[in-house]
């Protein structure tokens, strides 16, 4: 009997009717025969709602109390969505995370799951229930409820899958899946059929927010095949897996970008051993995530070094950056906001030269002035102006022909290692896979 585990976020139970509608759907599959574990988000906003109306009373609540208040948001929908269910005449029951065997550490609102203990989820499907488990929350190994940080229910349902030994993950969200692009910023951009962890995780950390990237992390760990779907149709949406069970294999799988960081530039740093060294450790023992660091070396023996961080650690990040700049006799510390980031994915990458060439051709094409590059194996992202970064994207998802399935490889019975065979522009209609 196949064993499915289905998150629904919080757009898909905003209200009552949309509830029931997923109770519809949840016992749709049942009736199909599986078993079905259902993790579920908090309704709507929820969760939002908790944490400005936590910022009326304090400023800073502590991190237990705001679990405990966060968590609320998600044993409203658990109990609702159980009721529907029951509503539809199958036996459902909720538990919360912590009645799921979600263990976690003691880190309150970035809790990293360390076991699941799934007797309690295991029994209940046995006896032929439907199981609904509060998304985004755990015990900690000190026995408090704990959160596992925004979008933290993906996580959840993916360690759940895992730990049951589930046939797939089904995640249910507003949109019908991974995107060439994102569509709001580029109208032809194409749902992906499918792709790899690798490059799922490079377009999470990167900016694409349908999953999040610690449970794209935990999926490749445990091989968690996960599907990434709409809640509001019933088409496919795009599979999550590993990379050589793909059928498409694009060169570039898409382009995802990010306004949510901060450039910050420490100028005139003595150019000495050690001075990476002092800027970086107090800033990494403050948790402070540093990324895309570039240091240029200058004739009189001084460098600027530049790197990004998130814009919400600016604030906290403004102290520890003025301390190192006089430690290590720096000229001083330049912040700036309007950044945006532009990356481009593709497992591709690593066998075929010419694609950072391409892809920088094109930003100096449509006059767009690179700030800071970086890259990894199947990934090269550039710092450019916060008001440049939509155009970017449209100029290298154009660029590199993303709304077209460009390559797609066979897989044929009778080869061995499957073909690589170029589609025209316009055949590319005819396949059946990828339904855009
Ligand atoms: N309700 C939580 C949030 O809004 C967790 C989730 O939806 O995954 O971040
Ligand atoms: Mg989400």
């Amino acid at each position: 009997m196949a064993l499915i585990v289905q998150k629904y976020g919080g757009t898909s139970v905003g209200d009552a009717e949309r509830i029931k509608r997923v109770a519809g759907r949840i016992v749709a599959a049942a009736d199909a025969g599986a078993q079905v574990c259902v993790v579920v988000s908090a309704m709507g906003r929820t969760t939002d709602e908790l944490t400005d109306l936590a910022g009326q009373i304090s400023p800073a609540p502590h991190g237990r109390e705001l679990d405990m208040l966060l968590t609320a948001g998600e044993r409203i929908s658990m109990a609702l969505l159980t009721m529907a269910i029951n509503e539809l005449g199958h036996e459902a029951i909720s538990f919360t995370g912590s009645q799921a065997g979600i263990v976690t550490d003691t880190s309150h609102g970035k809790a990293r799951i360390v076991d699941v203990r799934a007797r309690r989820v295991l029994e209940a499907l046995g006896a032929g229930r439907i199981v609904i488990v509060a998304g985004f929350q755990g015990v900690s190994t000190d026995f408090d409820v704990t959160t596992l940080g925004r979008g933290g229910s993906d996580t959840t349902a993916v360690a759940l899958a895992a730990a049951l030994g589930a046939d797939a993950c089904e995640i249910y969200t507003d949109v019908e899946g991974v995107f060439t692009a994102d569509p709001r910023i580029v109208p032809d951009a194409r749902k992906l059929h499918a792709v790899s962890y690798e490059e799922m995780l490079e377009l999470s950390a990167t900016g694409a927010k349908v999953l999040m990237l610690r449970s794209v992390e935990y999926a490749r760990n445990y091989g968690v095949l996960t599907h990434v779907r709409s809640s509001f149709t019933t088409g496919d949406g795009t599979w999550v897996r590993a990379e050589d069970e793909r059928m498409e294999q694009a060169i570039i799988s898409a382009v995802a970008h990010d306004t949510s960081e901060a450039k910050v530039t420490i100028v005139g740093v003595p150019d000495t051993p050690g001075v990476a060294s002092s800027v970086f450790r107090p800033l990494a023992d403050s948790e402070i995530n540093i990324d895309m660091i570039v240091q240029n070396s200058s004739a009189d023996g001084r460098t600027d070094i530049s790197f990004t961080l998130p814009k919400d650690d600016l604030r906290r990040a403004g102290p520890i950056l003025d301390a190192i700049s006089d430690r290590v006799g720096a000229s001083g510390v330049e912040t700036d906001s309007s950044i945006g980031k532009i990356s481009l994915v593709g497992a591709g990458m690593k066998t075929h030269p010419g694609v950072a060439a391409d892809m920088f051709d094109a930003l100096a094409d449509a006059g767009i002035n690179i700030e800071i590059i970086s890259t990894s194996s199947i990934r090269i992202s550039c710092v450019v102006r916060a008001s440049e970064v939509e155009r970017a994207v449209r100029t290298v998802h154009q660029k590199f022909d993303l709304a077209q399935e460009a390559v797609v490889r066979e897989e044929h019975p009778l080869t061995a290692t499957g073909q690589i065979r170029a589609l025209r522009p316009d055949a590319a209609g005819s396949e059946s896979r990828g339904t855009q």
